[in-house]
């Protein structure tokens, strides 16, 4: 029983523990929804690697697969950044068809990347007219700037430029 477990524990690796540290929180969520509301089609799968078909925008093309180091992705989207919502959608039920739990809110809030949740206008308009603010604008900036250190290193990274992160991260992720 502790053989087999343990040996199981060994053998079987998580696609969703890999790539969320690697994803914007608000990116991962969307991925989860995508893999919930039946978007993803299972074109060729085993233990190693997948291939599936997700129903965005369009249809776009994604593979996951184990290597010595970690996992190898593509998809075919136009997300310019390294993992979008169809790569978590994927992860998500690859892992599930492997008898794998997705991650908790807790840890997706712990391991993904900060948040951007307010909109690149919202933004300029804060930096423009600071008394016309919006609120939800003034506090995640003030969370990416003033105070790291509350965040207690919750995130994997944080922007180092959040005015333009934010703004590149919204128009991004919409997209597709
Ligand atoms: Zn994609």
């Amino acid at each position: 029983m502790w053989i087999t477990f343990i040996i199981k524990t060994m053998i079987v690796k998580s696609a969703a523990d890999m790539l969320l540290n690697k994803t914007y929180e608000e990116v991962w969520h969307r991925g989860e929804g995508y893999a919930d509301e039946g978007r993803v089609i299972m074109v060729r799968v085993n233990d190693q690697k997948v291939e599936a078909l997700v129903e965005g925008t369009n249809g776009y093309v994604v593979s996951l697969r184990f290597v010595a180091n970690g996992i190898r992705r593509h998809c075919s989207c136009p997300y310019p950044k390294d993992i979008c919502k169809h790569m978590v959608a994927v992860a998500i039920l690859w892992d599930e068809m492997r008898g794998m739990k997705r991650p908790s809110d807790r840890e997706i809030e712990s391991f993904t990347i900060a948040p951007a949740s307010v909109s690149g206008q919202s933004i300029d308009a804060l930096f423009n007219n600071p008394l016309r603010a919006d609120l939800d604008a003034i506090r995640v900036l003030v969370e990416y700037t003033a105070f790291p250190s509350r965040r207690k290193q919750t995130h994997a990274k944080l922007p180092k430029h959040p005015k333009r992160e934010a703004t590149r991260i919204l128009k991004e992720q919409f997209q597709g």
